[in-house]
């Protein structure tokens, strides 16, 4: 497992034991814990992970590393690799539901962290706790409060479903080899029920990708190009709602953005 690191698929393997040990505490294992890893590389969380877990899946897109995993721990059945993309599992066939669901935790590839990112949020079902490792910006979006230039579409979008906590900063010499940038390692807890009433999923989505499509414009006219009502009703809608159209969309509250999609969810009933 010594060959070169490949840049395209992320690879900034883990090398500081305090840092490993850090996630591995973050996770807060139980013996009776199944943990799905998301690219376990050359293992760095793995061995702590399996040795902690009853159950463990390991998804590596990396043929060379998903091998030397298999052959690795060939003797325990409780250990599962999967030579694949994260992107194209379905991870409800793969997983299939435990009781106390599955625990996430992964130093993701930094080049897909948000479409992994969205992934695990349709399957949220499954999980009971995530702890990954982010580059820095991406984690302080998810946890940025409205008002500010980092609060966006994942901040709000995620932020329905999750509870997420900022544990820890990470620095480039915590890896090889090192990353241009910081990291972060965010926990997410998923709620029982969305944080606030939308309606519908699907037109809270758009009102939100929507909101945020053109930063410099105001709401208003960011929500006239979404295709979500006739244009001429969107002054209206933002009224009802109470809602200012000249502002912009990063100053709106999750709450101000559910009252907009429950509004147009019962217009379209
Ligand atoms: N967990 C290891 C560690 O902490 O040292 C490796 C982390 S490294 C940042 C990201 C890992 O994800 C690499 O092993 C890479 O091959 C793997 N990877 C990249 N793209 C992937 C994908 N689409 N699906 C699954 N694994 C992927």
């Amino acid at each position: 497992m010594s060959r070169r690191p490949i840049k395209s698929l992320g690879q900034n393997f883990l090398v500081d034991r305090n840092i490993i040990a850090k996630i591995i505490a973050s996770a807060q294992i139980a013996p009776t814990d199944s943990i799905l890893e998301i690219g376990p590389g050359r293992g760095a969380l793995t061995g702590h992970l399996a040795q902690q877990a009853s159950r463990l899946v390991l998804v590596e897109y990396d043929h060379v590393l998903a091998s030397g995993l298999a052959d690795l721990y060939r003797d325990k059945p409780q250990v599962k690799v999967v030579d694949a993309d994260i992107l194209a599992v379905d991870l409800a066939q793969l997983l299939g539901n435990v009781e106390a669901g599955w625990k996430v935790v992964a130093n993701l590839p930094y080049n897909i962290s948000s479409p992994v990112l969205f992934r695990l949020l349709e399957n949220r079902s499954l999980f009971s706790r995530m702890v990954l490792m982010l580059q820095k910006e991406v984690g302080d979006r998810l946890v940025a409060s409205h008002g500010g230039g980092d609060y966006g579409v994942t901040t709000v979008l995620l932020g329905l479903w999750f509870d997420m906590r900022r544990e820890f900063i990470v620095h480039p010499a915590s890896f090889h080899p090192c990353p241009r940038v910081d990291s972060v390692v965010v926990s997410f807890v998923p709620l029982p029920k969305p944080r606030v009433e939308v309606g519908s999923e699907e037109t809270f989505r758009r009102v939100v990708k929507g909101a945020f499509a053109m930063r410099r414009k105001t709401l208003s006219n960011c929500l006239k190009a979404a295709d979500l009502a006739d244009p001429g009703d969107i002054a209206g809608i933002l009224q009802a709602c109470g809602i200012d159209g000249q502002r912009r969309g990063e100053t709106l509250s999750l709450e101000e953005f559910a009252s907009i999609s429950r509004y147009l969810s019962c217009m379209a009933v």
